[in-house]
C-alpha cells in the first residue's frame, strides 16, 4: 500500500509585502512617471502587489543614476572595496534567504523546494564567487601581450542595461549584477514584467548592505521598458536573457552603436540515452531535465534521444517515474512540479502541444489532478516524434518531452544538432570514451555528461547559434564587462 502525502506547507507569513511597489533608482524607491500592473501569484491568482510601469523618461532617470555613480564612486573604487560590497550582498541574501525563497516561489509559481535549496543558495554563490574577482581582475584578463610587453589594465565598460525573463528571476539577477559590479560597471536592470517582486526585494538587499546610490537601479515594466532601457544612449553595455525573438530585435537595436551586447536565449537540448547507461540514473536525470521548474528551463533537455534497442525499458520507467510527481502548490515542501508562470505561458504550452497530436506524434500526460485556480499543466510525453514535428524543433518551456530514437553515436550526433539552437546537451552512457567523443561532436555551450542541470559559479554557461552569444559564470562571465 502507498502511504499519502500529508501536507506540507511553507508560511508565507515571513515575507512582509507591501501594496504597491515604486521604482529603485539611486538608491531609493521613487514613484514611476506612469501606470502600474499588477504582479499575481499564478497559483492562485492572487494579485500580490502592484508595481510600478518605467516609462522612457523613468528608464532615463535611471541611467543618469546610474551614470553618476558609475563616475564618482564605483569605478575609481579599489576592487577589494568593491568586493567588500559584494560580499555583503551575498551574506545578506543567505541571511535573508527564506523570505527570498518564498516570495520567488509565491511571485513565480516555481515549487518552494526548488527557490529553496536551487535558487537561492545559487544566488548567494554567485555573490561570493564574483566579489572574490573584484580586486583580481588583472588575473582574469591577463593584460600582458604575447611579445612579453603589458597592454591596458582591464577596465569596466560603464553602464550596463540588463534585461533578464521570468523563468529565474533571482538567479537571473545574479548572474548580471555579480559580474558586472566586480567589474567596477554600474547596473539598470529589468526584470521580467510577471516576476518583479524579487528583483524589488533585491533593491532592499542593496539598501541594506549600503551599495552606494545608483550603483544598482531597477525599473520594473513589460518589454516597452526594456525596448527603452536598452535603446537609451548613455548605454555602454546590454546584457539579454530571453526569447531568440526579442534577443535578435536587440541585436538590431544595438547594431552600429558602441555598446557591446551579451545574449543568453533559448534551447532545444537532447538529452541523449545509450543502452549502456544506468538506466534509472537516467530516468531520474531526464525527469529533472524537463520537469525541473515546470521545464521553464532555457537549458531544458526537452528533447529525450533514446537509444532503439533500450526505448520500451526507458519509456516505461519514465512513464512509471512521472507518476509520482506531484504537481501542486509551490509552497508545500512535498511539490515538484508548480504552476505555470502565466496564462500566456500556458496558451503557448497547450497550443504547441496541441500541433503535436495533430502532426501524429503520441500525447501521454502523467493523471494528476490539477488546482481549480491558478495555471497548471501535467507532466507530458510525446512519443512517435520525427524530427520535422514543431514539437521537436521549438521550444516548449513547459513541462513537455518529445522522445526520438536512434541507433548510433553518429546519428545521435546528427539528430541532436539538428537544430538552431545550441545551449546544452546531457549524454548517459557507462563508456569515458564516448562520453568524450560526443562531447567534441555536440554543438552545444554546455556538455553534462551522466547528470542534468547542475550549476555553479565557477562554470561558464552560453549558447551556439540561436541561441546567443557571450558567457555567463565564471571568470569568461567577466570578459562581457571588461574593456580590454
Ligand atoms: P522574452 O519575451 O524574450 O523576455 C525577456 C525579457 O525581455 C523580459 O524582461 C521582457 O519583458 C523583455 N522584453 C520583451 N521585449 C523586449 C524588447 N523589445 N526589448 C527589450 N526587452 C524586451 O522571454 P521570456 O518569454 O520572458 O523568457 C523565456 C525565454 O528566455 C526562453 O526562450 C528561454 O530559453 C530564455 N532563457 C534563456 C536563458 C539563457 O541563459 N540562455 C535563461 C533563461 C531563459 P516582459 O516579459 O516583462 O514583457
Ligand atoms: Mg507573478
Amino acid at each position: 500500500m502507498a502511504f499519502d502525502y500529508a501536507p506540507a506547507p511553507e508560511s508565507r507569513a515571513v515575507v512582509d509585502l507591501a501594496s504597491s511597489y515604486g521604482l529603485f533608482i539611486g538608491g531609493e524607491f521613487v514613484d514611476g512617471s506612469g501606470s502600474s500592473f499588477k504582479s499575481i501569484s499564478p497559483a492562485t491568482e492572487e494579485v500580490l502587489a502592484e508595481v510600478a510601469e518605467a516609462t522612457e523618461a523613468d528608464a532615463d532617470k535611471a541611467v543618469a543614476a546610474a551614470r553618476r555613480a558609475y563616475a564618482r564612486t564605483w569605478s575609481t573604487m579599489p576592487g577589494s572595496e568593491r568586493a567588500k560590497y559584494l560580499y555583503r550582498i551575498a551574506r545578506i541574501i543567505q541571511e535573508r534567504s527564506r523570505e527570498l525563497a518564498v516570495l520567488e516561489s509565491l511571485d513565480n509559481g516555481k515549487p518552494i523546494r526548488e527557490a529553496r535549496d536551487v535558487d537561492v543558495p545559487l544566488v548567494a554563490a554567485y555573490f561570493f564567487y564574483y566579489a572574490g574577482w573584484a580586486d583580481k581582475l588583472e588575473y582574469a584578463a591577463p593584460s600582458w601581450q604575447p611579445d612579453g610587453s603589458r597592454g591596458s589594465a582591464p577596465a569596466p565598460l560603464g553602464v550596463a542595461a540588463q534585461v533578464i525573463p521570468w523563468n529565474f528571476p533571482l538567479l537571473m539577477l545574479a548572474w548580471k549584477v555579480a559580474p558586472a559590479l566586480a567589474c567596477g560597471n554600474t547596473v539598470v536592470l529589468k526584470p521580467a514584467e510577471t516576476t518583479a517582486l524579487t528583483a524589488l526585494f533585491f533593491g532592499e538587499i542593496c539598501q541594506q548592505a549600503d551599495l552606494p546610490p545608483g550603483v544598482v537601479n531597477i525599473i520594473t515594466g513589460a518589454g516597452e521598458t526594456g525596448r527603452a532601457l536598452v535603446a537609451h544612449p548613455d548605454v555602454d553595455k546590454v546584457a539579454f536573457t530571453g526569447s531568440t525573438e526579442v534577443g535578435k530585435e536587440i541585436a538590431r537595436a544595438v547594431a552600429g552603436t558602441k555598446k557591446s551586447l551579451t545574449l543568453e536565449l533559448g534551447g532545444k537540448a537532447a538529452n541523449i540515452v545509450f543502452d549502456d547507461a544506468p538506466i534509472d540514473q537516467a530516468v531520474e536525470g531526464v525527469v529533472n531535465g524537463i520537469f525541473f521548474n515546470q521545464g521553464h528551463v532555457c537549458c531544458a533537455g526537452s528533447r529525450l534521444l533514446v537509444q532503439e534497442s533500450v526505448f520500451d525499458d526507458v519509456m516505461t520507467r519514465l512513464k512509471r517515474r512521472m507518476k509520482t510527481l506531484r504537481v501542486g502548490d509551490p509552497l508545500d515542501k512535498n511539490t515538484d512540479v508548480g504552476a505555470i508562470n502565466s496564462p500566456q505561458q500556458l496558451a503557448k504550452i497547450q497550443e504547441l502541444t496541441a500541433v503535436g497530436e495533430a502532426e501524429g506524434a503520441q500525447r501521454w500526460s502523467a493523471p494528476c489532478d490539477l488546482p481549480d485556480r491558478g495555471y497548471w499543466f501535467a507532466p507530458t510525453v510525446f512519443t512517435e516524434v520525427s524530427q520535422a514535428h514543431r514539437i521537436a524543433r521549438e521550444e516548449i518551456f513547459g513541462p513537455v518531452l518529445s522522445v526520438l530514437t536512434f541507433r548510433t553515436p553518429a546519428e545521435a550526433v546528427e539528430k541532436a544538432n539538428n537544430t538552431p539552437f545550441g545551449l546544452s546537451a546531457g549524454v548517459w552512457t557507462d563508456k569515458g570514451s564516448l562520453i568524450l567523443w560526443m562531447a567534441n561532436q555536440l554543438r552545444a555551450g554546455v556538455v553534462w555528461a551522466n547528470t542534468f542541470n547542475q550549476f555553479d559559479p565557477t562554470s561558464p554557461f552560453g549558447g551556439y547559434k540561436e541561441s546567443g552569444y557571450g558567457r555567463e559564470g565564471g571568470r569568461h562571465g567577466l570578459e562581457a564587462y571588461l574593456a580590454h
